[in-house]
């Protein structure tokens, strides 16, 4: 079996598990009680708070509050945003590539009236400060980029974007970063809004955080108790937080070493795809995020030779498994100018520090076979 689907999602890394094992069984009381009990649940979440806080150099700048993941997370910080400073303007600004969670959130209050929006053109796949600067003025409130796409990898200048915006100190950037965490290092601290998913870097499934500039104020989605300084009620889930700060101290132990062994695996899948030039058109940029691989099948239909692939106990993605059992085409392939053929038979490969190179040779010797087997899609 070779699983190259870890953009969508990875299986929890054993530190993690019995991290994880080892709260629930343990320390299982509720953290907001004020018990001996209590106070022990309360303390593994703070350490799992400031651990994750101090892993990204955000310590003594930022707060975490943890949701359900990156979805619930990019939904509390534009809800926020746009409900408590609207006063501030009501222009936002977004790049076309972001996650539907940040998509549906921002376009769900342009319908409401709340907002305009504005979409920065490019076809790079990843907009740059460059796009976004025409668009700024002094009605914009909110600025959203993502660090890596999901789809293709393309990687977004954060820095850029968070000096450009030092400008116009009224605009507040979220920056989704779930396809970065635990894989790159990047300069955090001028970005006020950071959402991540713990299982797309070896955490459990449910569980991910809104990281947020210390002064700013933000307003829970739903209504309920005092968990997590009110922003997100319900009581929380200790031995997944505290199993997501234990995976991420783990990719943290072997940052570059990790992206350096996948960047190989890489590679290596580009090189040997350009003996089917005719067959396979790269998506993904070539500097873009080495977790990544995208190419759209030029004459085959992609569901097909997926499905082909999985047979053979090779798992790969198609277009986007937020959306894949419904989308007819990835609409960021498309918005990178791809014709809708193309944007609809894209497959994304996407690997993780526990893959090994002879996988991607295994892969590639069943790919080759199975792109000749199945017949054009005419
Ligand atoms: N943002 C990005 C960039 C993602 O890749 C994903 C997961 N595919 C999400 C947000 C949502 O994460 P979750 O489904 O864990 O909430």
């Amino acid at each position: 079996m070779v699983y190259f689907d870890h953009a969508a999602t990875s299986p929890i890394s054993e530190l993690a598990l019995e991290a994880y094992v080892e709260v629930s069984r343990n320390h299982y009381g509720n953290p907001e009680s004020t018990h001996a009990y209590g106070r022990d649940a309360d303390h593994y979440l703070q350490k799992a708070r400031t651990g994750i806080l101090s892993l990204l150099g955000l310590e003594k700048t930022h707060d975490l509050v943890f949701t359900s993941g990156a979805t619930e997370a990019n939904n509390l910080a534009i809800g926020s945003v746009i409900d408590l400073y609207r006063k501030r303007g009501h222009e936002a600004i977004c790049s076309p590539y972001e996650h539907p969670s940040v998509l549906v959130t921002l376009r769900r209050k342009e319908e409401e009236g709340a907002i305009k929006l504005l979409y920065p053109r490019d076809e790079k796949g990843a907009i740059s400060p460059k796009d976004i600067e025409p668009l700024l003025s002094k009605e914009t409130l909110l600025c959203v980029a993502m660090g890596v796409n999901n789809e293709t990898g393309a990687l977004t200048d954060v820095s850029g974007i968070a000096a450009l915006l030092k400008s116009y100190p009224k605009c507040l950037y979220l920056m989704d970063f779930t396809q970065g965490m635990g894989k790159m290092r990047l300069a955090l601290n001028e970005v006020p809004l950071i959402t991540f998913s713990s299982h797309k870097f070896g955490g459990p499934k449910g569980v991910g955080g809104l990281i947020y500039r210390k002064n700013l104020v933000l307003r829970a989605v739903f209504g309920g108790g005092e968990q997590e300084k009110g922003l997100r009620p319900g009581t929380v889930d200790v031995a997944s937080c505290y199993a997501s700060y234990v995976a991420l101290k783990e990719k943290y132990g072997r940052l570059d070493e990790n992206a350096a062994k996948v960047e190989r695996i890489r590679q290596y899948i580009i090189e040997e795809l350009r003996e089917e030039s005719t067959q396979i058109h790269l998506n993904s940029p070539l500097n873009g995020s080495p977790y990544i691989l995208n190419f759209s099948l030029t004459k085959k239909k992609a569901a097909v030779v997926a499905e082909a692939l999985s047979g053979e106990g090779f798992y790969v993605g198609t277009v986007s498994a937020c959306s894949s059992k419904n989308a007819k085409y990835s609409y960021v392939l498309k918005e990178m100018g791809l014709d809708l053929d193309e944007a609809a038979n894209s497959l994304r490969l996407s690997f993780d520090s526990s893959n090994a190179l002879e996988e991607a040779e295994a892969f590639l010797k069943a790919f080759k076979r199975i792109i000749k087997e199945v017949k054009d899609r005419g």
